[in-house]
């Protein structure tokens, strides 16, 4: 537990989304300047939007109602003229959680790829699915857009670098859908700019791990940034004494984010302590994300979500989320309540554990991430 306040997040383990502002950003709320933003002409936005630039390193920075919206647009500044298609993983948020915004918004076709790996798309994926040439029977890929945390897991650098370079020789464009690129940074050690230098568009957000009540952020270009500035107006998202929202953005950046190493550390020391359990996750545990693999755990779904209600923490499903507003007692609980679930599951019989469990093996049901 980094901060002192108990919040009622403290035992809600089912997404790093279900956080409450901090004491300091409701302050710098209060203390936010209130000009209007669709003027530009509110300080603390656009103190914001330069920390921002400043930390991706590009040139501009536009705050969002949320990720979506910075997705969506993110996306959009770069689409022109269809036939045209977006590259992405097949779990990727962009694509499978924002209502076929893509299909609406940007007239896209998209590609979902399933990575050969089964945890990270690599340049063998891209070169695989890409569409690429004249031919017109296709609709060919204009962008590629990568998410980074994906599921919790790290993109080797490498690997990002291969796949924007071969992009860029082929004239596409590359979006990170970054909301928990914090989590990448904090984990890996590269910095934002690090990252963003293989991007044209990136969108982070701020309500997830970092904890701020609403919004998202967009980086790119000054040409993208007022082109996003347009499309954004044009969704109902020009909102006026934004500086409310963006004080406490600014606060989530400076004293939350800090806090991410040990939020990530958590998880890691969860790890353990469940393997001691013979409780194993589904995919690598790289950040703030623990899939429970309930098949090779023989652990039952149900039973375990029923324990957790009796032991007071909240889970929805198979991904343990943390972040920094977990208390250990809720830690502690978490793991009574998994401990008791796989002593119940042992007295069930095999097949109904395999049969509930079907499919949540690596890469199986993953689309329900969010
Ligand atoms: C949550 C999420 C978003 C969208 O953020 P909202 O603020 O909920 O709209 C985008 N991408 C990823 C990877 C996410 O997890």
């Amino acid at each position: 537990m980094t901060k002192s306040t108990i919040s009622r997040a403290s035992n809600d383990f089912r997404s790093d989304t279900f956080t409450t502002p901090t004491p300091s950003m409701l302050e710098a709320m209060v203390n936010a300047s209130f000009g209007d933003d669709v003027y530009q002409e509110d300080e603390t936005t656009n103190e914001f939007h330069r920390e921002i630039a400043r930390l991706t390193g590009k040139e501009d920075a536009l705050f969002m109602l949320s990720g979506t919206m910075g997705n969506q647009i993110g996306v959009r500044v770069h689409l022109t003229m269809p036939p045209h298609s977006v590259l992405c993983d097949y779990r990727g948020h962009v694509y499978a959680e924002e209502g076929s915004g893509l299909a609406i918004l940007s007239q896209a076709m998209v590609t979902p790829v399933h990575p050969a790996n089964g945890i990270y798309m690599t340049l063998e994926d891209v070169k695989k699915y890409v569409t690429l040439g004249d031919d017109i029977h296709t609709a060919p890929t204009k962008v590629i857009s990568l998410e980074l945390t994906i599921g919790g897991v790290l993109t080797p650098m490498e690997e990002i670098e291969k796949i924007s370079k071969f992009a860029h020789e082929n004239g596409i464009m590359v979006h990170c859908d970054g909301a928990r690129l914090w989590n990448a940074s904090a984990a890996s050690g590269h910095s934002l700019a690090d990252y963003c230098k293989h991007f044209d568009t990136v969108s982070m957000c701020v309500s997830k791990g970092l904890g701020a009540p609403i919004g998202g952020v967009l980086a790119g270009t000054k040409e993208n940034i007022n082109r996003a500035r347009w499309l954004r107006k044009q969704q109902g998202g020009g909102i006026r004494q934004a500086g409310l929202l963006t004080a406490a953005a600014l606060v989530a950046v400076r004293e939350v984010w800090p806090t991410m190493k040990e939020t990530h550390e958590r998880t890691k020391k969860l790890e353990r302590d469940l393997k001691e359990m013979g409780v194993v996750p589904q995919i690598p545990v790289d950040t703030n994300f623990y899939f429970i693999d309930a098949g090779r755990s023989k652990l039952d779904m149900d039973v375990l979500l029923e324990q957790c209600e009796k032991y007071n923490v909240r889970l929805q499903d198979e991904r343990i989320s943390m972040h920094h507003q977990i208390s250990d007692e809720a830690v502690e609980n978490l793991k009574a309540a998994i401990g008791e679930a796989v002593k119940l599951s042992k007295d069930l019989p095999a097949d109904r554990v395999a049969s509930k469990t079907a499919g949540y093996g690596s890469t199986a049901k993953m689309n329900e991430w969010s």
